[in-house]
């Protein structure tokens, strides 16, 4: 068997062309457009990249982006001050702040600054427990990005047996909560799961997000399993030689060994361009999510959990 690979890409491309239209319709019928804040703090350069990528997609689904770029010995108080003047600004309908914070600030007391309705994130405990008892709530993104990939693929997925390996607050347990609710039977696998291998070979969903470099191998995978690869690992490549300052070049992988695994698949996500960008792409339906609610207007249709 191949498996039929999963574009993340291309459908992370669909899902933003989705968000533009119904951002256009919502400013041409009711004059909202919607805007989305983000807090970096410091000058962590991956965080600066991902600052920038969702600064620009705000803008090009045709929403206002907020940019608020704080000095990396920002005290908490100035931080929690920022939060509660955007929870009070009605042109701001989606607040992000960037994480890692510097080690001064205590991440759980920001996030749950923020006011849940526009925690576009989904970190906030109050999501978190929205989520958990199966009410609306913010979703995290990228789970929400492999839900849509999920259902978008199998319709519905009932009845079905889903792995997720790895019960991180961001990904495996919402991914997990998320399952549940679209009436799979879900196991969460983690780092004391006693037989990984016979775990995963159960499953007709197996969800990896792990942070470890290939680590699912293709012959733990059932027969035309669907397979979501959460993991972004850069290993070295000697076989694409070696930079100008000599170091050896690299690539990024994903959790899953991918080559062996789409022999036994029957669809899989490719790393790059499989969850990657689908969590950007959530974020804005995120965003469009939260302005709506907050304008008593019908939710965006196929965009949320
Ligand atoms: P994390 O480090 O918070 O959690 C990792 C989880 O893996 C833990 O719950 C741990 O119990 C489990 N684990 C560790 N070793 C294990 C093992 N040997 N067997 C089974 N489980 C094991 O990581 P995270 O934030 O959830 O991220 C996971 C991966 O997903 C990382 O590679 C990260 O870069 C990636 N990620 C990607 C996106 C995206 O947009 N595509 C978003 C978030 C995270």
């Amino acid at each position: 068997m191949v498996a039929q690979v999963i574009d993340g890409k291309a459908f992370a491309a669909k899902v933003r062309a989705q968000v533009a239209d119904q951002v256009a319709k919502l400013k041409e019928e009711n004059g909202i457009t919607p805007g989305l804040a983000v807090v970096l703090v410091g000058e962590d350069p991956a965080s600066q990249v991902y600052v920038r990528s969702k600064g620009k997609m705000t803008v090009e689904v045709g929403m206002n982006s907020y940019e608020h770029k704080l000095d990396v010995d920002t005290s908490e108080a100035d931080l929690l001050a920022l939060i509660d003047k955007l929870n009070n600004d009605p042109a701001v309908h989606g607040i992000l702040v960037q994480l890692p914070l510097p080690k001064h600030l205590d991440e759980d007391l920001v996030i749950n600054s923020i006011d849940p309705a526009k925690d576009v994130d989904g970190f906030h405990i109050s999501n978190v427990g929205l989520l958990g008892t199966g009410q609306k709530s913010m979703v995290p993104c990228t789970p929400l990005g492999c839900l849509m990939m999920l259902r978008e693929h199998h319709g519905s997925l009932s009845g079905m047996d889903a792995v997720v390996i790895g019960r991180s607050n961001i990904v495996g347990k919402p991914m997990a909560q998320l399952l549940l609710g679209d009436s799979c039977t879900v196991t969460i696998a983690h780092s004391r799961t006693k037989d990984l291998p016979d775990v995963v070979r159960r499953a007709d969903i197996v969800v990896a997000a792990v942070g470890r470099p290939e680590m699912v191998p293709g012959e733990w995978i059932k027969e035309g399993a669907t397979v979501i690869d959460v993991g972004i690992n850069r290993i070295d490549a000697p076989e694409k030689g070696t930079n100008e300052d000599g170091s050896v070049k690299t690539r990024l992988v994903g959790d899953v060994h991918y080559a062996s695994a789409s022999t036994r698949a029957g669809a899989i996500t490719p790393v790059p361009g499989g969850v990657g960008p689908m969590t950007i792409a959530c974020l804005l339906a995120n965003t469009l999510t939260a302005c709506s609610r907050a304008n008593d207007l019908p939710e965006p249709e196929g965009l949320t959990a």
